[in-house]
């Protein structure tokens, strides 16, 4: 048998290394908005804006009126592994803040181009500067800026060849950031979202001007019944190029339902129970939960979970089932719920540094199992179901 030599290893740069990791921590334009908007919550801004361009390829910018960026900070803002937030491994234990790993916006400046505008309290002025591959590239500008801090992604993935190409197939990228900012409207109620499409690109932009020139044309032939047809044209261009209209328009309510109400509208909020419950055992094990889960009224084809752990958005699989089998089981309509669900727990029961997007998080050893809290939840949903609170009330 021939002898296959084995293949020598060798040390990967530096820069590869990066890009890498970086595309495991931001994945697709879904996961740069959702880092941004949790580091807009850390930054306790009450309103966060975000506006987004080719699905979020071309621009993803999100400004918020938070506590800004201290100056002396700037220049390791974007290096991997800087944070304001953990000092050390046991504050993981308790940590609050949703970011603690000072991974994303490094992550950001390896696949992408940022530019960060942002200002403290009491200074005149704020500074912007951008980065690229983890350093700042200028001495921070003085400029012009309003309270907080505006971050501005463009061309993502431009050195990723192939995730740029998957991406730009998939149309569906906008509609998940909204869905996304929809999700975090709900939980954070005192905080208002908006979320716009901008797509005048210079092609567009172009497209553009060249319409309105062959409106000027018209208007000088035919003057009396131009006027309409200008209008008609700008509202035109405005619908199919989403120039103006936020898609997301959230103002800070102290009511969830309203808050519901505005986001997935009228016919959800009215068909919905509110629901809380509290567990409060003798080894000090605290389980709190509360949220709204729509009554038999409501129908929908697909099941909308909208569920927060500890103030983080999370995806729980089996708390999701739980709650949908109790829904097939009970009406008899083939409708698929909503759920939108805030659990807390001790946070030391709780390891959020399980998943790269920290999408997911597991119980730790020695406390309840997942399994419990899961049916915990999936029990009461059980009994309201049972009381026949999710029976009609009209
Ligand atoms: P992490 O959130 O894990 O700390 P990031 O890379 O997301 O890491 O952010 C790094 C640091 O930059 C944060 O710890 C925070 O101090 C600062 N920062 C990022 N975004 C903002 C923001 N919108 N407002 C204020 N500070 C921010
Ligand atoms: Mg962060």
């Amino acid at each position: 048998p021939s002898i296959i030599d084995p293949p020598k290893i060798h040390r990967l740069e530096e820069s590869v290394v990066n890009r890498i990791a970086a595309g495991e921590v931001i994945q697709r334009p879904l996961s740069a908005v959702k880092e941004l908007i949790e580091n807009s919550l850390d930054a306790s801004s009450t309103s966060i804006n975000v506006v987004v361009k080719d699905g979020g390829l071309k621009l993803i910018q999100v400004s918020d009126d938070g506590h800004g960026i201290r100056y002396e900070d700037l220049p390791i803002l974007c290096e991997r592994h800087t944070t304001s937030k953990l000092s050390s491994f046991e504050d993981l234990q308790t940590i609050s803040s949703m970011g603690f790993r000072g991974e994303a916006l490094a992550s950001m400046t390896y696949v992408a181009h940022v530019t960060v505008t942002t200002i403290t309290s009491g200074q005149l002025h704020g500074y912007r500067m951008s980065y690229r591959d983890g350093v700042m590239e200028n001495e921070p500008k003085a400029c012009a800026a309003v309270k907080g801090t505006q971050i501005m992604i463009e061309n993502l993935f431009y050195n990723m060849t192939a995730r740029r190409k998957t991406l730009q197939n998939s149309a569906d990228d906008y509609a998940k950031i909204v869905d996304l900012i929809c999700r975090f409207a709900v939980h954070h109620i005192n905080v208002g979202f908006s979320c716009r499409k901008l797509v005048l690109t210079s092609d567009s932009a172009a497209e553009f001007d060249k319409s309105i020139r062959a409106i000027h044309e018209e208007v000088r032939r035919r003057l009396a019944n131009i006027y309409a047809g200008v209008m008609e044209r700008v509202d035109r261009h405005r619908r199919e190029h989403g120039a103006a209209r936020a898609d997301v328009h959230t103002v800070g309510t102290p009511s969830r339902l309203d808050a519901i109400r505005s986001i997935y509208g009228v016919s959800v909020a009215r068909d919905l129970t509110e629901v809380a419950a509290s567990d409060v055992n003798p080894s000090s094990s605290v389980f709190e939960m509360h949220g709204f889960i729509s009554n038999s009224n409501y129908s929908a084809k697909k099941m909308t979970m909208v569920l927060f752990i500890n103030d983080r958005l999370v995806d729980c699989t089996s708390l999701k089932r739980a709650i949908e089998v109790v829904y097939t089981a009970t009406l008899p309509k083939a409708s698929k719920p909503f759920v939108y669900m805030s659990i807390v727990l001790p946070p030391e029961h709780v390891d959020v540094n399980v998943h790269p997007t920290k999408r997911e998080m597991i119980r730790r050893r020695n406390c309840d199992t997942p399994r419990a809290y899961v049916e915990k939840a999936s029990n009461l949903v059980m009994v309201i179901v049972g009381q026949g609170s999710l029976v009609p009330h009209r």
